[in-house]
């Protein structure tokens, strides 16, 4: 396997400046462009990775190239995806020799992905790996989630507090729709909390690495899974309503708020509890009632 040439490293702020000037670029902050610059940080996100040489990655937001090069020392075969063609250039001459790695131009949430994997990975579950532009975390993520795309682990680099959403219980005031859904398809983990000066330029908030680990199968028996998001949806979409009261604006057909009230009392949980209250079992419990109320019609 051919290794990257041996460049100055990126992780160095002198070095980052250097290329951005030479190539007359600036970074966009619209973008979330904030580029790794700590080598411990680095080496964090790869060891969560647990990459052999038969992986095959998917990256999201190659930037410069300095997450992308580990990758490619790493793994088999590294796909990157990014949306600045400014900086590509840059990862022209700093991907220089990385044979194994293949660059994608465009935007993540609009490129036809299920094509892409398919493309150059076959059928081989992949792992991705992203220092994320953090202005699209929650939709990236929520992407990959529920794309049935099968890949194996994803290590993203996101807001601290995003990290913390995601793997917040009930009863927590971080507790949310994505709790759910992320403790849905994976076992998230937090591997490490980084400050805003590993990256250059430093962003106004904490991140984290976290780990996410697809489940083979959900935590939860749910019959029917676009009825329990859908109810998940509800309670959280209505964060002061009652449960009772989010559940009678779903507006289910041939369910009044006298069989939701019925329902509740099954899965022996208050009407008056509110969304935030509820463990991901009891929102099965409900899904799962409302399935039997449905077929009862
Ligand atoms: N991986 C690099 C690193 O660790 O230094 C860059 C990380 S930076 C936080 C995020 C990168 O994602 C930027 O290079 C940005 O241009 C890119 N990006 C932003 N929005 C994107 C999108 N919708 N699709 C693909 N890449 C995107």
């Amino acid at each position: 396997m051919m290794m990257c040439k041996d460049i100055q490293p990126l992780t160095s702020p002198r070095v980052v400046k250097e290329l951005m000037a030479r190539y007359g670029v600036s970074f966009k902050k619209g973008l979330g462009q904030n580029f790794l610059i700590d080598r411990n940080i680095l080496v964090k996100i790869i060891k969560a990775a647990e990459l052999d040489r038969e992986d095959v990655v998917l990256e999201i937001g190659a930037g410069i190239g300095t997450l992308t090069r580990e990758l490619a020392n790493a793994a088999k075969q590294v796909v990157a995806i990014e949306i600045d063609s400014r900086l590509f250039p840059i990862l022209d001459e700093t991907l220089s020799g990385c044979s194994n790695v293949k660059l994608i131009q465009g935007d993540v949430l609009k490129l036809d992905i299920k094509q892409l994997v398919r493309q150059y990975f076959g059928g081989q579950p992949f792992k991705v790996v992203g220092n994320l532009p953090y202005y699209i975390t929650t939709p990236v993520l929520m992407m990959f989630l529920e794309s049935g795309l099968p890949y194996e682990s994803m290590v993203v680099m996101v807001q601290k507090e995003v990290a913390q959403r995601m793997t917040a219980v009930a009863g927590t005031k971080d507790y949310g729709m994505l709790s759910i859904a992320v403790q849905y398809y994976t076992c998230p983990e937090i591997v490490a909390v980084a400050s805003a000066n590993v990256f250059i330029p430093p962003p106004k908030v904490d991140s984290a690495i976290v780990l996410l680990k697809r489940r083979s199968n959900p935590p939860v028996h749910v019959q029917d899974s676009e009825l329990f998001f859908k109810v998940v949806r509800a309670a959280f979409g209505q964060r002061r309503k009652t449960i009772l009261n989010a559940l009678t604006a779903l507006e289910l057909e041939g369910v009044d708020k006298g069989r939701l009230y019925d329902v509740l009392s099954k899965c022996s949980i208050a009407p008056k509890m509110r969304g935030e209250d509820l463990t991901i079992q009891q929102y099965a419990d409900i899904a799962n009632e409302l399935c039997l109320e449905e077929q009862k019609g």
